[in-house]
């Protein structure tokens, strides 16, 4: 069942590049031994919030501050998602945290597509702008955008913790990014609820990450203009942020039989310890997906994917094929 679930053609669009670091190599990289390295990059399953998830980011992140350890980590990420199936994914990471020794942000961006474009698989970036940062912090992610836009860069996030900076407040960002008309996507609706949602859809989103509040006010998301959000669900993180209560009381299935497009995805290979693979696993196991609903849920995941039409109508093909 795991191998047919393997080789089945999935789309990712929301996975962490600096939460998706091999343990092994950050081993290496730090001369440290295996079991203390992943105990400080995995969550356990579960957390007591958000705050403590995003702890496991420190290490990974001392690492990725050379254009070397960048190359060779981007590389590995796109490797294991070829190896787990992946045909496309857009990878998400915020620039700005990579140049504590010297890199300027541009060189980031370029070693993370270096080391992405020696494996053949189709991918994109998401740059992210944090929640903790000032205005003009994230302005400066906004203008790398902008420069590598169709370049390698598809779009921008907002992340970081939403129960402490709440999404309503970063009205005048997502002005800037509409005028500069760069696609982008909002984590909204996983540490916090119902406002974090309505502010991210009155900035005029179709993306959501998590966004799985929504379902919070059964009458507003049964009513929500056509349910054209789609819904980048990340089931085995939500649990360990307890951002639901358990794997079975996850929202995925009520959200997809009310017509709401979802895309399956890991959030942070590493921290969350999941590969894709394991994740359809779980959500058979759960929720009953068939294949032919996984296959309707990756259709859905490329509609709504930054790709140009005629991309996406490539991976599209694929996907049928099966
Ligand atoms: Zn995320």
């Amino acid at each position: 069942m795991m191998d047919y679930l393997k080789k089945l053609p999935k789309v990712e669009l929301h996975v962490h590049f600096d939460g998706s670091v091999r343990p092994t190599t950050a081993s290496e990289l730090l001369g440290q031994p295996l079991s203390d390295v992943k105990e400080a990059m995995m969550a356990p399953s579960t957390c007591h919030s958000l705050t403590e998830y995003l702890k496991r980011f420190d290490l990974p992140i001392s690492l990725l501050q050379t254009k070397e350890n960048i190359i060779r980590i981007a590389r590995e990420l796109a490797l294991d998602l070829k190896d787990d199936g992946v045909i496309y994914a857009e990878i998400r990471f915020c620039p700005l945290f990579h140049t504590q020794q010297g890199l300027s942000k541009e060189e980031v961006v370029e070693a993370v597509l270096e080391g992405l474009s020696t494996v053949d698989l189709k991918t994109n970036l998401i740059l992210c702008m944090m929640r903790h940062f000032s205005f003009e912090q994230n302005l400066e992610v906004i203008s790398l955008a902008e420069k590598y836009l169709y370049r390698g860069v598809c779009a921008l996030d907002l992340a970081g913790d939403e129960a402490n900076f709440p999404t309503g407040q970063f009205a005048p960002l997502f002005e800037v990014i509409r005028e500069k008309q760069i696609p982008y996507t909002i984590h909204a609706g996983e540490a916090a609820g119902m406002e974090s949602v309505k502010s991210a859809l009155a900035f005029k989103t179709n993306r959501l990450g998590h966004g799985i509040h929504i379902i919070d006010d059964l009458n507003f998301a049964k009513q929500y203009e056509n349910k054209n959000i789609m819904l980048e669900i990340c089931p085995t993180s939500n649990v360990q942020t307890k951002a639901v209560s358990s794997y079975q009381n996850h929202p995925i299935k009520t959200l997809f039989s009310l017509g709401y497009p979802v895309s399956i995805n890991t959030d942070n290979r590493t921290v969350s310890n999941i590969t894709l693979t394991k994740e359809y696993e779980l959500l058979q196991k759960h929720f009953g997906f068939t294949e032919k609903e996984f296959q309707t849920i990756n259709l859905q995941a490329i509609e709504y994917s930054f790709l140009k039409q005629e991309e996406k109508d490539e991976i599209i093909k694929t996907i049928k094929k099966m």
